[in-house]
């Protein structure tokens, strides 16, 4: 397969779709970013990387952040943690209020901003140093060291995140938080404003790529179920209410965070990263999500 033109190729078509999307501004310090970047990265299973673009651009992973800390979450506690949190898809916006009145504090699944938050009080409950933990994770699987949290987004977003504290309370009030309120928020606000590349990105997915076992260091992170498991809930899950479109556009489980990027993989064959900051209404990377599509219809290699 000649992965750098195929690469050069949708660079190409995605290009005419500048302007169609709009940065997020919602977090103030995100409406900053140049809109016209677009970055790519392919890592192969035997770690053959090819890149597009702004592939070592850095930027705000925000809710793609919400698969590691579930990944290093579920290591840990294993099933018991799916008392607190589904694993159904939400149909919903990521920042709905209302479904969690409606299932009584138990959060549809862990990539919504509900269930991500009880994730998040799980790591605070388990690690003494939830943040260092998230780092630590972080350059065990993208093998860099260079990843780290940006305080201006993270304060950013602890100005402005009032639907997030309305869900932290909401959450407490359902006896589904153990910890403060702002204590999670506090990790959950830091873990969403961390930055990585394309690159770095498609590195760390890896681990879902290889069945839960960390490449570069041949250790065992998480079971065959487990990243089965995982796999199933990014699929499902892990677009929101365009969840369904994803699967029946690209077809691989994925997650997309509002900073525009997209991450996505093939169970035991490769791993991608895409990067586009200009937003569809539901909040997913426009060119991102074109990029992906016309990968996975040019190569015919999807999960479908
Ligand atoms: N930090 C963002 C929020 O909670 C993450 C949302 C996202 O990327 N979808 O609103």
């Amino acid at each position: 397969m000649n992965y750098p033109q195929i690469l050069q190729d949708i660079a190409r078509e995605v290009s005419s779709l500048y302007g169609q999307g709009k940065v997020a501004d919602y977090i103030p310090e995100l409406g900053k970013v140049s809109p016209r970047q677009f970055g790519f990265c392919l890592h192969t299973r035997d770690g053959q990387v090819f890149t597009h673009g702004d592939s070592d651009v850095k930027f705000s992973i925000q809710s793609i952040s919400k698969v590691f800390t579930l990944s290093l979450v579920f290591a840990h506690l294993g099933e018991a943690m799916w008392k607190r949190v589904g694993v159904e898809p939400s149909g919903n916006a990521f920042n709905s209020l209302m479904q969690l009145e409606y299932e009584k504090g138990i959060p549809r699944n862990p990539l919504i901003n509900a269930g991500a938050l009880v994730v998040t009080d799980m790591l605070v409950s388990t690690f003494r140093d939830p943040k260092a933990e998230i780092l630590r994770y972080l350059h065990l699987l993208s093998g860099s060291n260079d990843i780290q949290f940006n305080e201006s987004v993270a304060e950013s977003e602890r100005k402005t995140g009032y639907r997030n504290f309305a869900l932290g309370y909401f959450l407490k009030s359902f006896v589904n938080l153990e910890n403060d309120v702002d204590q999670v928020l506090d990790v959950y606000f830091h873990q969403c404003s961390v930055e990585m590349s394309c690159k770095e990105l498609a590195a760390a997915m890896q681990l879902f790529v290889h069945h839960g076992v960390e490449p570069n260091t041949q250790q065992r992170l998480l079971t065959m179920s487990q990243t089965k498991r995982l796999n199933a809930v990014m699929q499902t899950c892990g677009f929101y209410d365009e969840a369904g479109e994803f699967t029946f556009a690209v077809g691989l489980p994925g997650k997309s965070g509002v900073g525009g990027g997209i991450a996505a993989l093939l169970p035991g064959h490769y791993s991608l990263a895409v990067w586009s900051p200009e937003l569809n209404k539901k909040g997913n990377s426009v060119l991102g999500m074109k990029a992906l599509e016309l990968f996975t219809t040019m190569t015919g290699r999807s999960v479908f």
